[in-house]
């Protein structure tokens, strides 16, 4: 039967019901409580995944769990502390049977977005630091303990999402994109190392996508907030707020008639994690509409 909804004389067929690509298989999601990773987390279990959601937001995080189902879980984990990456996969490991088949590194912070912030100029060293903690060490950390779980079995991949500022300049502030640019580094290194234990490593690159993380900064330099020094606070966007940044990614990407969704993200962490990209390890797969092979990002 064809899977393009027609049959060879072009009349309606039913379709196929969609295969799991993930079915049995065990997987950890960071930062899987909200935005990228809440839309990873839901279509991890749509195709039969067991997900161990990590997080440091607790509520979110458990409410997710409970949401989806007894095969969904929540470990408190801060991803730049050691032992919690350790104790997130132990217990992944420990509730299914000794295995992990995934590891999401998806956990990320911008950082502060204050003109001073961004400027290579000013920035503060304290704030650097906690960037490339979270977004860099983070993922290393995910790689080490995930690697040591997944290389005795001989199977497993990782996928991290870093970002278009990973391999562009001038998207972001210095320290998010240089710990994007180590997330696409660390990925071919560990890809190089890990392939003789079967375990595949590759990261996806995203371009704008309306979650918190996007719609907070965005706020802060429309709302003249941007010679604010105070913290960021992350609050909930309005659909209003979705909508107009949306529009904002629309008038950048090329491919037109499409707008970038947390959904479009995971069907490549999808890809990446299932045994269909079984050949395909150190890759960065951008998702982005086409911004980084235009000039549309250029002034
Ligand atoms: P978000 O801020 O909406 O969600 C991030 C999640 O990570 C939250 O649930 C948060 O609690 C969790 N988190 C933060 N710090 C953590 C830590 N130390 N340990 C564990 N969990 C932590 O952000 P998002 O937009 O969904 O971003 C997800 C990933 O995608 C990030 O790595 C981000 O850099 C990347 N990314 C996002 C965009 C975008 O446009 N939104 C673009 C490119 C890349």
């Amino acid at each position: 039967p064809s899977h393009h909804g027609w049959d060879g004389n072009g009349a309606a067929v039913v379709p196929t019901p969609m295969p799991k690509r993930l079915d049995g298989k065990v997987a950890i999601v960071t930062g899987g409580a909200r935005g990228i990773g809440e839309a990873i987390v839901r279509l991890f279990v749509k195709h039969g995944a067991r997900v161990v959601i990590a997080d440091i937001d607790d509520a979110a995080g458990e409410a997710l769990a409970a949401a989806l189902g007894p095969q969904v879980s929540f470990v408190r984990c801060d991803v730049s502390v050691e032992d919690d990456v350790r104790r997130a996969v132990d217990l992944a490991t420990s509730r299914h049977g000794g295995r992990l088949d995934v590891y999401c590194n998806n956990a990320g912070v911008l950082g502060r977005q204050t003109r001073a912030a961004k400027s290579i100029l000013s920035f503060d060293a304290g704030e650097f630091d906690r960037v490339l903690r979270v977004n860099a060490l983070g993922a290393a950390l995910g790689m080490k303990h995930a690697a040591r779980a997944m290389a005795p079995r001989g199977a497993g991949s990782i996928v991290s999402v870093a970002s278009v500022a990973g391999v562009l300049g001038g998207l972001g502030p210095h320290a998010y994109t240089a710990s994007k640019h180590a997330i696409v580094g660390l990925t071919k290194n560990a890809a190089c190392e890990l392939g003789a234990h079967g375990v595949r490593v590759n990261c996806v690159s995203p371009f704008g996508v309306a979650t918190p993380m996007l719609i907070n900064a965005w706020r802060q330099g429309h709302d003249g907030a941007a010679d604010d020094d105070a913290d960021i606070d992350i609050t909930v966007p309005s659909d209003q707020e979705v909508e107009k940044m949306e529009e904002v990614v629309r008038g950048l990407a090329t491919l037109k008639g499409a707008t970038l969704r947390p959904r479009d993200i995971a069907e490549a962490v999808l890809f990446l994690a299932s045994d269909e990209s079984r050949y395909i390890s150190g890759h960065n797969l951008v998702v982005d509409g086409g911004v980084t092979t235009s000039r549309n990002l250029i002034g």
